[in-house]
């Protein structure tokens, strides 16, 4: 058996920054900073095995020993500090952090100043020659217990210290006198006998015993439930506990706090980035209780007041610390730090949340500074973070009215109408809404409502605040600490700029500007830069899985051919029957009643459609274009409408009743399960013929024009060989008669979709007859599982929610259950045709997970959304650098 608590303390610890499983993040990486000989406070570290032994033997008593464990690290501690724990002369105080395995941050809860009681607190204020700082610190003590252990809503705690403000008339906490705060803990011992129904613990044993348990128990509260089950983090990993002995940077004008990136977050500039109060404790900085100062000389903020001028000899060893740490850990690190009588203190380091731009420029630029390889730099960008730098940004032509301006706090920029609290942004969003986000400051109880909105703005809080981790975190739109604003939750009002705003009013946010105007404002596409291209050739270089797109214009061809696309995967022709003359020869072509009126009407549509796929295949010049055949069920072109449907038999001459005839006969009652797809190639042959010559002439014409053309023709929804066989020897002969009377050789291949599960179990049939596969995952999903795309939203929340399901399988593709699917076809069909070319060209094409299956399974390529295809591409490189490890 492990030990059960991990000491750290004088440049020695009994863990390291390998040990996260075991220590939490934290806890690995105090010891590390100990080992490296940094000032860190002494303490241990109470392994995860500790919290889940708690929870496996019911959740009541701490595992056995735990406590002598403790006793004994508390002992060394003691020895290195020359104080005692408990002691009213000289106490050793503690603070007491959550750990996990994973930064969770704002999801779990910290207790400190632990081991203050009524007589410690005289002593602390006589040793310390400051009675303001031990009473602050105490009354500290009691909100975060009586709040974290007790369970006692905090909101008390703040309307009695509200209240003794308004009383004095002051404004800031740091205003209050010594007397005060000690009638303040009066109110708040108070506070803590009504609510919790118990006195609070005067003994500090106790104290950390129930501290320790309510950290584990922290575990599992909502919130942190909520953000493991949003990352797909496992339930059973445990936290740790950090028993950590306390330094104040409450005691007074030569003492502070703060937080610090190694560089920028936001953009990745390497510039030391932070924020920190004089005579502060704790979370003061993040929770916008006031508003922080910058660590850096000239980098906003009141002039002379950053702490590189204020505590010069602290700065700058903050800055050598910097230095060492990221040389050491060979990454952007995010710090904690406190100052005590201007002695600097390193409370945790960890990996900087960045954001997507931040992400990419620091890998690339610490592959230029010889910190890491290109093989490094290519693992260390999540590809989901990707998707941000390619969010839009405002048109900067568009007209905007200026309301005010808050903190760049994470990019984008988004249009949405004011909500003021999560409940309305996830009901909103459910309705089809796009909700901004309006709140004072945000906290981990708002997280769903964050998840939910397109962006957030707050009044209070910097950039390194909940709103503004969480958001980057997100990669969401947020302006915060936006003090301008006037807000009225209640009255579901906010004032800005002199304008009044109320509930569902348009607002606009620049998230990297900061900026907040009225209105709804145009965005524009953004353009990728040399940092992105250089990380994109790193991954194109590293990975064998190829990238194509889903695309039906040459627009969006061009696009994703700019994004690294190296070819069309799915390229859908039936959104090329819904223009103004296109749909009424569609029309015509299914009121038809026999094969010479319809290939009349065909005859109309070929020109469009030869017209479509020579835009296409010229967008995507030497390159392989996939294009299939018609698809969605008949009655999706007809209308529904009494009035359009009389209408449409107007137009084609035919009467009312023989109209609705029509349009009854095309209804379905599982249309997903109808005649579509390749049945339709089977009942109507010309529909398929028309489409094959229009694809094979626009081939032939840019062929002739010195182009290189290269689609392919893919047939969906096969479900049987002989099916396929059929419209293959259709479609074929068709494309040969072309080619030999236009003189032209040119390899079309001829292909199909596998997105029926009984396909995927005779892949060996089908293979003989295709020469390609491409997994319809979308379909395939829906008719593997028996979920309906269109109904699963009833249940399928739930089911994830609940765990029932890891994931959403239309998002992330099934891996133990349809990747099962895929990887038969791949099997079978290779079998049999050793030349067969396998793609996808569901969804999941642009889902990191999936993407890395795919790679796993040996398919060709995936092929997605034009915007995910930078995504798909670093997924496939990162799938490959784990192969080869
Ligand atoms: P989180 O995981 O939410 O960041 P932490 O465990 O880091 O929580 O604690 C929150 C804050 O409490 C820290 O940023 C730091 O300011 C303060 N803190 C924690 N431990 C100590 C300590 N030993 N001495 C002084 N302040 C501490
Ligand atoms: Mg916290
Ligand atoms: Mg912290």
């Amino acid at each position: 058996m492990n030990q059960q608590v991990y000491f750290f303390g004088e440049g020695q610890a009994d863990g390291d920054t390998q040990m996260r499983n075991l220590l939490g993040g934290k806890g690995a990486n105090l010891a590390e900073m100990t080992r490296l000989g940094m000032p860190v406070p002494p303490g241990f570290t109470i392994s995860t095995e500790m919290c889940t032994a708690y929870y496996d033997q019911g959740g009541d008593d701490l595992p056995e020993g735990l406590e002598a464990a403790c006793q004994a690290a508390i002992t060394r501690v003691e020895g290195i500090l020359d104080r005692k724990f408990g002691d009213s002369s000289k106490p050793l105080l503690f603070s007491i952090r959550s750990g996990a395995r994973v930064s969770m941050p704002g999801m779990m809860d910290t207790v400190l100043n632990l081991g203050l009681n009524d007589e410690a607190v005289e002593g602390l204020a006589k040793e310390s020659g400051t009675a303001r700082f031990a009473y602050d610190s105490y009354r500290r003590f009691i909100q975060m217990f009586g709040n974290v252990v007790l369970d006692v809503d905090g909101e008390h705690f703040e309307d009695a210290l509200d209240a003794l403000k308004d009383a004095r008339g002051v404004a800031l906490d740091t205003d209050l006198s010594a007397e005060d705060l000690q009638q303040l803990i009066q109110s708040y011992k108070s506070i803590v006998r009504e609510h919790a129904g118990r006195d609070f613990p005067q003994d500090a044993n106790v104290q950390l015993r129930d501290s320790i348990t309510a950290v584990f128990r922290s575990w599992n509260n909502d919130r942190a439930k909520h953000y493991r089950n949003m990352h797909g983090y496992e339930h059973d990993w445990g936290t740790a506990v950090n028993v950590q002995a306390m330094v104040f940077g409450n005691m007074g004008d030569d003492c502070a706090t703060g937080v610090a990136f190694t560089r920028d977050p936001s953009t990745g500039e390497n510039l030391f980035y932070g924020e920190y109060l004089v005579n502060a404790q704790g979370e003061d900085v993040v929770a916008g209780v006031r508003t922080p100062q910058p660590v850096r000389k000239n980098s906003g903020g009141e002039s002379g007041s950053s702490l590189e001028e204020l505590m010069p000899g602290c700065y700058g060893e903050l800055i050598d610390i910097v230095g060492r740490l990221e040389r050491h850990y060979h990454d952007m690190l995010d710090l904690e730090f406190t100052i005590q009588n201007d002695h600097l203190w390193m409370l945790q380091v960890r990996s900087g949340k960045r954001t997507g731009a931040a992400a990419v420029r620091i890998a690339v630029e610490m592959v230029q500074e010889g910190l890491i390889d290109t093989h490094e730099a290519v693992r260390r960008v999540a590809p989901d973070q990707l998707d941000q730098l390619l969010h839009p940004m405002l048109d900067p032509k568009a007209e905007t009215t200026l309301l005010g301006k808050g903190l760049p706090a994470s990019p984008g920029a988004v249009s949405g109408e004011i909500v003021f609290t999560a409940a309305e942004a996830v009901s909103g969003a459910a309705g089809g809404h796009k909700a901004i986000l309006v709140r004072r400051e945000t906290s981990p109880e708002d997280i769903a409502g964050m998840e939910a909105a397109v962006g957030i703005l707050t009044q209070r809080g910097g950039m390194t605040s909940h709103a503004a981790v969480v958001a980057r975190g997100m990669g969401k739109c947020c302006v915060s600490g936006c003090g301008e604003i006037i807000l009225d939750e209640a009255a579901g009002t906010l004032q800005l700029g002199g304008k009044s705003f109320k509930r569902g009013d348009m607002l606009t946010l620049n998230g990297t500007t900061g900026e907040i105007l009225d209105g709804e404002v145009r965005t524009i596409e953004p353009k990728v830069d040399d940092n992105f291209r250089q990380l994109m050739q790193w991954a194109n270089e590293a990975r064998r899985l190829r990238v194509r797109t889903n695309a039906d214009s040459p627009h969006d061809s061009r696009l994703a051919r700019e994004f690294g696309a190296e070819g069309i995967g799915l390229c859908r022709t039936e959104h090329m029957f819904f223009g103004e003359e296109r749909i009424a020869a569609m029309r015509e072509m299914i009121v038809a009643t026999d094969l010479a009126s319809r290939e009349k009407a065909l005859a109309k549509l070929l020109p469009f459609q030869r017209e479509d796929f020579v835009g296409i295949l010229d967008a995507m010049d030497g390159l392989p274009v996939t294009v299939r055949l018609l698809d969605p069920p008949l009655h999706e072109f007809l209308p529904q409408e009494e009035a359009e449907i009389e209408r449409l038999a107007g137009e084609l001459s035919v009467t009312k009743e023989r109209m609705h005839q029509i349009v009854d006969s095309l209804h379905e009652f599982n249309p997903m399960l109808g005649h579509r797809g390749c049945r339709l190639g089977v009942t109507y042959p010309e529909i398929y013929l028309m489409q094959a010559e229009a694809i094979v002439r626009a081939a032939c014409e840019l062929k002739k024009a010195g182009k290189d053309p290269r689609p392919e023709i893919m047939i969906p929804l096969t479900g049987v060989d002989r099916e396929l066989q059929i419209m293959r020897d259709l479609v074929a002969t068709r494309r040969d008669e072309i080619l030999a009377e236009e003189g032209l050789q040119l390899e079309i291949l001829i292909g199909t979709m596998i997105e029926i599960p009984r396909a995927c179990v005779t892949a060996d049939e089908i293979a003989k007859v295709a020469d390609f596969f491409s997994f319809g995952t979308n379909d395939l999903t829906q008719m593997g599982f028996g979920y309906s795309r269109d109904d699963s939203g009833s249940f399928l929340p739930e089911y994830v929610e609940r765990g029932i399901l890891p994931r959403d399988p239309f998002q992330g593709l099934d891996q133990g259950g349809i990747g099962k699917l895929v990887e038969m076809a791949v099997e079978l069909g290779r079998a049999e045709n050793a030349d067969l070319h396998l793609g996808v060209c569901g969804e999941h094409g642009g889902d990191a997970e999936s993407v890395g299956f795919f790679h796993r399974a040996g398919l060709d390529y995936v092929s997605c959304s034009p915007y995910r295809v930078p995504v798909a591409i670093l997924a496939a490189a990162q799938a490959a650098l784990e192969d080869a490890r």
